[in-house]
């Protein structure tokens, strides 16, 4: 195989360097220590470049940025304002509104634009329980959770909600027995991700929720990670609150959702004008909800085949890494877990340098979720589901999207065998 690449100093007015590779080992033994020795100053250009991070953002789809633009140029109207220009605007508010709750079942009234997933997470922690009166005002949640829900249920505990976290099985799913234990009469809010980010696990929620509901709890769910990948709809699910992303579905970084059900009540983040009924003031922004709303529409009607291409895909991926690179093994459910991802773990192997060498021949896959790779931490969800950090530490995560090609699986299969070798050899 020849490799082919250009590295580039990142530094203004520095010149690049051009270098030619004739094979895999020989790139990855001159660029890798290049990449570990500069690691945060240096971009190589390749002809090949496989991007299996969705679960960390998606790119912006075309139809998407088409329906954004006049709403960047000729339509700049306020919302609120009640001429022409504003009047503009709000109808096309509105529209995304519609088709924001669409994607999810739920009625427009319901959606409040939040500026993404992790305000409408804190938006619903501390919009809830800030509300809420008497002796009910617990908060149960599990310990796999986006760090959007674990840091603002941190806080909201140091100001003294009293806060129960569900652990998980070695699959990552939490356990309805858990939770009816947990869910007494004093807990307010139960807030259990639908699907997680790092693993793919789907969990049990419309138990959970049946259980939370039955004791008088309000029940949320980031549905970040599942929006867009899997059938959505609030009343199946039984939540009163659900958070949405733009940026995983292929919409625009910056904006996301809180479903409310009607009747639910939540105290305001922020103070100010009376936009989103009074529960998220500011002006909104125009173009990101309209990029929102068309990216909704678009993964509704694209679900079912869209889903079933990419698990396919996922499927090939996960198993010829697993028949071609010994020492592999899965992280997560089997089959209740999202088509898109793929979590592995790889023996003797460094998650993190992986993913640097892998980045370096051309495939960019995540160790650990967006949000906190590059800690040096090992992640909290696969710590939950019993591995060691050693196993914690030497896992992967592929998430594919739409664009995901079968040559794009092939090329990564071989890169990961080419690189978990190389890794296992250095160590040897
Ligand atoms: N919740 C989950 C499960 C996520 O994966 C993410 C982002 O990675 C978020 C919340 C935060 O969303 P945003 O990036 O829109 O703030």
């Amino acid at each position: 195989m020849i490799w082919y690449c250009v590295v580039a100093a990142a530094s203004p007015g520095q010149s690049n360097k051009h270098q030619k590779k004739t094979d895999a080992e020989q790139r990855l033994g001159n660029n890798f220590s290049l990449c570990l020795g500069r690691y945060c100053r240096v971009i190589i250009e390749l002809d090949m470049r496989v991007y299996l991070d969705y679960n960390a953002t998606a790119p912006l789809r075309v139809e998407v940025r088409d329906a954004m633009m006049p709403f960047l140029g000729e339509c700049w109207g306020n919302p609120a304002s009640l001429h022409w220009y504003g009047q503009k605007a709000s109808h096309a508010v509105e529209t995304a509104r519609a088709e924001v709750a669409a994607l999810i079942g739920a009625k427009p009234q319901e959606i409040v634009f939040t500026s993404g997933g992790t305000e409408a997470d804190n938006l619903a922690l501390f919009g809830y329980l800030e509300g809420s009166k008497g002796s009910r005002r617990g908060l149960v949640t599990t310990v796999i959770e986006h760090p959007a829900i674990l840091e603002a249920a941190r806080e909201l505990e140091l100001a003294g909600t009293p806060v129960r976290r569900m652990g998980v099985d070695a699959d990552g799913k939490c356990r309805p027995e858990e939770a009816a234990c947990s869910i007494g009469e004093d807990v307010a809010l139960v807030s259990v991700m639908l699907a997680n980010n790092e693993v793919g696990t789907l969990q049990p929620l419309s138990e959970i929720a049946g259980i939370a509901r039955t004791r008088g709890a309000c029940v949320h769910t980031d549905a970040v990670q599942a929006a867009g990948r899997i059938f959505l709809d609030v009343e199946a699910l039984g939540v009163d609150m659900l958070s949405l992303s733009a940026h995983k579905i292929g919409g625009p970084p910056g904006i996301g959702a809180l479903y409310v059900r009607k009747g639910i009540s939540i105290k305001p983040r922020s103070y100010g004008g009376a936009q989103e009924y009074g529960r998220r003031a500011g002006t909104l922004n125009v173009a990101g909800i309209v990029g929102f709303g068309r990216a909704c529409a678009l993964a509704k009607n694209e679900l079912e085949q869209a889903g079933s291409r990419m698990a396919a895909l996922r499927d090939r991926l996960e198993r010829l890494i697993l028949e071609q690179v010994a020492g592999t093994y899965r992280n997560g459910h089997v089959l209740e877990r999202l088509p898109n991802t793929l979590s592995l773990g790889f023996e003797g192997v460094d998650g993190a340098s992986l993913a640097m060498m892998l980045d370096v021949i051309g495939v960019a896959a995540s160790n650990g979720s967006a949000c906190s790779s590059g800690t040096g931490k090992p992640s909290h969800v696969l710590a939950a589901m019993g591995l060691d950090q050693e196993g914690a530490a030497g896992s992967l995560r592929f998430s594919l999207g739409m664009e995901t090609t079968r040559e794009e699986i092939d090329f990564t299969v071989g890169a990961v065998a080419e690189a978990v070798r190389s890794l296992r050899e250095a160590r040897s």
